[in-house]
């Protein structure tokens, strides 16, 4: 019998969520009002339960405690793509950018937080009904934001491994769209690489060209260039990856979109991942393969420590990226 085992070195623990009884008193959106979230609950009979026909994003806020301020990153991207998740889905009715940004932000503000926070708004097929469709169902929104700190190592540098598994294709379940049945998809990529002992999967699209990690996006340096997937390669649009692509260019290194072969990132002098939840954390092994000198190489190291800069609110240049949440 398999037995997952907590506490072994071949399971490192990447997850910093708060413990489910410390949530309670959290305040939510929910349903068209501002609730605590324990009285946040759904029917098992939600169709979005029973089928995974729900939509998401992951967002982050950050504490900036010289300003005593928190600053939400990308809110306007964010809500956009929402938007383009729930059209893929078939959703109605969906809130304006301007006012689920303003959703968003009294969410967070209702709650006083004064740490960095993860936030999650997500439109659910709502209707109470057996039938696996995506029409004549009902949508509901719920928002909530809660304490978080780093998912992934951002400091010394990851170890992955390329996944067994593939990437679903936009023919068959949208990448696209962050599809909350989707992540099931994820969700092997990530187990299979945490019970081999691994931080994180990278994995290939269904023709075998690097499509991302299970929650990140993926750039590959080579020759000083910043080589990066294109978005009809089965990935989600990332956020994080434009934000980045926007910093390489400001600090003048050479962006590539272009498909990436699998035995790439062994001969690559550098290989990060970006996205919300995971930042920006260099890959220093592949497949037990050093990548380049096995350690964070100097474009992964520059990218990370301007990113950190600038959704703290500390660099005038980026001030674009960020809104205050007073
Ligand atoms: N790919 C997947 C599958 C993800 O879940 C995420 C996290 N949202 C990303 C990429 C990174 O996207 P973003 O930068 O927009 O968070």
């Amino acid at each position: 019998m398999l037995t997952e085992k907590p506490d072994s070195p071949t399971a490192p623990v990447t997850h910093h969520a708060p413990k489910a009884g410390s949530l309670d008193d959290l305040v939510c959106y929910f349903e068209g009002d501002w609730v605590a979230m324990r009285d946040a609950k759904v029917s098992i009979m939600t169709h979005a339960f029973m089928y995974g026909t729900a939509t998401f994003e992951g967002i982050r806020a950050y504490w900036n405690a010289d300003e005593q301020r928190l600053y939400g990153l990308k809110l306007r991207e964010h809500v956009e793509r929402i938007r383009q998740s729930c059209k893929i889905l078939l959703m109605r009715d969906i809130p304006t950018v301007d006012e689920l940004i303003r959703l968003i932000v009294e969410t967070v503000r209702r709650n006083g937080f004064r740490q960095d926070v993860y936030i999650r708004p997500s439109f659910y097929k709502s209707t109470l009904a057996i039938g696996v469709r995506l029409h004549e169902l009902d949508n509901e929104l719920y928002i909530i934001a809660v304490p978080f700190g780093d998912y992934l190592d951002t400091d010394s540098g990851v170890r992955v491994m390329t996944s067994t598994w593939r990437r679903n294709a936009d023919e068959a379940l949208p990448a696209r769209g962050k599809i909350v049945g989707g992540y099931v998809n994820m969700a092997f990529q990530k187990t299979e690489a945490e019970l081999n002992g691994f931080d994180e999967a990278i994995v290939l699209t269904a023709d075998g060209h690097v499509n991302e990690a299970s929650a990140a996006n993926l750039f590959v340096v080579r020759d000083g260039v910043a080589l990066t997937p294109p978005v009809s390669d089965d990935l989600l649009e990332g956020v994080t990856r434009k934000a980045v692509m926007e910093l390489l260019a400001i600090e003048g290194i050479p962006v590539e979109i272009r498909s990436i072969d699998r035995s790439e990132l062994y001969v690559a002098d550098e290989v990060f991942l970006c996205g919300t939840g995971v930042q920006i954390s260099s890959v220093i092994e592949v497949d037990h393969r050093p990548v380049g000198s096995g350690a964070i190489g100097p474009i992964g190291r520059l990218v990370r420590d301007r990113y950190f800069d600038a959704v703290r609110g500390r660099l005038p240049e980026y001030s674009h990226w960020l809104t205050p949440i007073e």
